[in-house]
């Protein structure tokens, strides 16, 4: 069979292959692999392609019922270091279904008003409406994330954060959200590579940060910090998923599908019309012209 033969895809679905119970530690985890499929980058790309028409199928589905009075929802959460590919899981995985459907969210140093409020304030507010695919670039782990590896709260207080989130996370779900959580991890060596090029060429210079490189110096206190998320708040229904991203391919292919596989989880139909189908049949077909 030929490289690019189609038969060469997911061995083992992504939402078992990449889930943080399967993949072992971050700290051990390769940027540069594939698991659970077996094609390269062609044959990904093809996929993405295909994949992104069942995506944007279920996301009407999912819209149309929200339309009709569903309450339900899917929450996409996005993490990762600097340059790991965030933004561009929204614009290649968001931009394969209508953008009426999204809400996407970006999530930076909180403001003097979000400080004033307690860490899921902002959040709250920023949660997918039901028929909605709501996308969270940098969340309420951040909480956890840089405010832990630099302490910017004492110690007692983000560790009780954890449960915190599990609590919020626990009724989000109750209420009819699906919650998603994707940790991008790209290599030393890449993000490298991808800050070069920031400065390299200057229509990327806005997304160069000076201060990007100082936290690139706490590498090994952010995979602690990211190891505790998984070993603390993954749950069978706030999955946290490991999405190698030094192949940029194959982090889109993977969160696409994994996007699928939580709509496919909701079963859902087409609403059922609210006005007599037959009558309005007639009505048309009684028009002139
Ligand atoms: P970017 O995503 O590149 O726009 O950068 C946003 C910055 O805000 C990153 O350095 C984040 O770590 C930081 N950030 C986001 N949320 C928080 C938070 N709750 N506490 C501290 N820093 C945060
Ligand atoms: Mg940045």
């Amino acid at each position: 069979m030929g490289k690019h033969d189609a038969a060469h895809g997911w061995i083992t679905p992504a939402a078992r292959s990449l889930r943080v119970t399967e993949t072992g530690p971050i700290a051990e985890f390769d940027p540069a692999s594939t698991p659970g499929f077996d094609g390269d980058k062609v044959r990904g790309a093809d996929l993405l392609v295909e994949r992104g028409e069942t995506l944007a199928d279920l996301q009407e589905l999912l819209y149309a019922n929200g339309r009709a009075g569903d309450h339900r929802s899917v929450l996409l959460v996005l993490q990762g270091m600097d340059t790991a590919g965030k933004g561009g899981i929204v614009r290649h995985v968001g931009g394969l279904v209508d953008p009426q459907g999204l809400a996407i969210r970006g999530f930076g140093k909180p403001t003097p008003e979000e400080l004033h409020h307690d860490f899921l304030w902002r959040i709250h507010r920023a949660l997918p409406a039901g028929g909605r695919i709501g996308i969270f670039d940098r969340s309420h782990y951040e909480d956890v994330l840089p405010v832990r590896v630099h302490n910017l709260v004492p110690q007692a207080e983000w560790e009780k954060r954890y449960e915190i989130i599990n609590r919020f996370e626990r009724d989000l779900v109750a209420n009819g959200t699906t919650i998603i959580k994707c940790a991008m991890v790209v290599s030393k060596a890449e993000q490298k590579a991808r800050l070069t090029e920031r400065l390299d060429r200057p229509d990327k210079h806005w997304k160069y940060n000076p201060g990007d490189i100082d936290e690139r110096g706490f590498w090994d206190e952010y995979l602690e910090a990211y190891q505790a998320i998984f070993d603390r708040c993954d749950d069978d229904q706030a999955p946290w998923f490991l999405i190698p991203a030094d192949r940029k391919w194959f982090a889109r292919l993977a969160v696409c599908e994994l996007l699928i596989s939580a709509l496919e989880g909701l079963e859902l139909d087409w609403p059922k019309a609210d006005f007599d189908v037959e009558a309005e049949k007639r009505r048309v077909a009684a028009l002139t012209e």
